[in-house]
């Protein structure tokens, strides 16, 4: 058995200074009904913790690690920004040439702001959205989550669906009644909300992919009908790409099913580890954002020089191959649960979009926050235990993705189902 004890005297440590012991809900491990695992350091595929336990890391600090751990230019190049200068206030070379090499990959930016973090980027398109339309009320799916700000708070995924905690406290009334949501994939009632109240919607905000439900790919002509109804009704339509961008595909989730939003909301890859969002669209839009227009948006360390090299430095490092080689060991990886699973009787549903992959513990069929609760969370829970145990780090939550990265390998996946293999033999019924 592994040892945690260095992690359970920090975590013991850390409740009595942070709520939970922790600054982000879901680094409690409460549903997996552990102590929280404090890590050490990282380099490519492999982390390790405080106890000197090492584990093939698929959390990949939620997604945004996608060249790995402490990729060497990247360290290198941040380095190199940190002698110049950590923060000016003044802009710098460095945010035009991210804006730049986002804009080439997504063709539906023409426009870029850049924030500190995914909430901020939704919560600022849903600011633009209302300004630009002059309408308050917007839509949103159940079960997908977009950070924490007021008015996306609401039938949230995520921590917030982990910890059970749907709608919270402190959201006034006043803005919750302004989000409506309907069930994701539910284009019927998309529809019907549109009937009546369309000419009020400033905006419809979704996950193209939905990854804080575990993952839930769109169904065909999911997308395809929510354009086809914003535009109708004069709705902007913002992709929260924050987790799907540069992740599921070269060209984001828009360009793998071919879709174009009017607004788009990026983080995690973007800022290669360091604090970064950003959102953008199209330049009619972008330019009602101070100071080139009305609408207010601002941040002392927005497009900080740091954030901005390590998210140029990983960026440019992702090609066309790169994706392929994900989806490669995405094949590889899906087959192998498939193959445990099937061989120990474990009930189980796998959904995937490109290297963003869901496992449930249910043989229900997956396609919204609904179906996703049907998976067996006490199995979930003891199944993320032995895979820790057998040296194998996956997000301590149901629902939440995996990622990889391009320094995992083939013998990281290996190793990975042949984990699935003892775990799965220790967990049949
Ligand atoms: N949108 C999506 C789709 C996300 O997955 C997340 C975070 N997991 C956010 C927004 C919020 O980003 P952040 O945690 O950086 O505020």
């Amino acid at each position: 058995m592994r040892s945690y004890e260095k992690s359970k005297q920090a975590f013991s440590e850390a409740v009595d200074l942070m709520p939970g012991g922790v600054n982000s809900p879901v680094r409690a491990f409460k549903s997996v009904n552990m102590s929280s695992i404090f890590m050490e350091s990282g380099q490519g595929a492999i982390i390790r913790d405080i106890d000197g336990n090492e584990y093939i890391d698929y959390v990949l600090s939620w997604g945004p690690l996608i060249l790995g751990h402490t990729h060497p230019e990247v360290v290198a190049a941040i380095g190199e920004q940190a002698a110049k200068g950590a923060s000016f206030g003044a802009p710098t070379l460095s945010e035009n040439k991210l804006a730049k090499l986002v804009m080439e990959r997504l063709p539906s930016i023409e426009m870029i702001r850049f924030v500190s973090s995914g909430t901020e980027a939704t919560m600022s398109a849903l600011r633009l959205a209302r300004g630009y339309t002059g309408r308050d009320k917007i839509l949103k799916f159940e079960g997908s989550y977009h950070g924490h700000g007021d008015s996306l708070l609401i039938k949230a995924g995520s921590g917030v669906a982990t910890l059970g905690l749907p709608d919270s406290p402190g959201v006034p009334a006043d803005v919750a009644k302004n989000t409506l949501t309907v069930a994701y994939n539910d284009l019927e009632s998309a529809k019907l909300v549109f009937e009546k109240y369309g000419n009020e919607l400033a905006a419809v905000i979704l996950e193209p992919v939905a990854g804080n439900m575990g993952v839930v790919p769109p169904q065909p002509g999911f997308l395809e009908g929510l354009r086809e109804l914003t535009t109708a009704h004069g709705t902007l339509l913002i992709f929260d790409e924050v987790m799907t961008g540069f992740r599921v595909d070269y060209g984001c989730a828009q360009s793998y099913y071919g879709i174009t939003p009017d607004l788009t909301c990026l983080g995690k890859v973007i800022g290669g580890g360091l604090p970064v969002g950003a959102f953008g669209g199209k330049r009619e839009i972008m330019e009602q954002i101070a100071p080139a227009g009305p609408i207010y948006q601002a941040g002392t360390l927005s497009g900080n020089p740091l954030a901005m090299t390590a998210g140029y430095e990983t960026l440019v490092r992702l090609n066309k191959e790169s994706y392929d080689y994900f989806r490669k060991l995405g094949d590889q990886l899906e087959e192998g649960f498939r193959a445990a699973a099937t061989k120990y009787n474990i009930p189980h549903t796998v959904n995937r979009a490109g290297s963003m992959i869901g496992f449930f513990f249910t043989n229900e069929e997956v396609i919204n926050f609904e179906t996703a609760k049907t998976s067996d969370l006490a199995l979930f829970a003891e199944y993320f235990k032995l895979m820790a145990e057998e040296g194998v780090f996956l997000p301590p939550s149901q629902f939440e993705g995996m990622f990889i990265s391009t320094a995992h390998t083939e013998e990281h996946i290996a190793k990975t189902v042949d984990a699935f293999h003892k775990v799965f033999a220790q967990l049949a019924r």
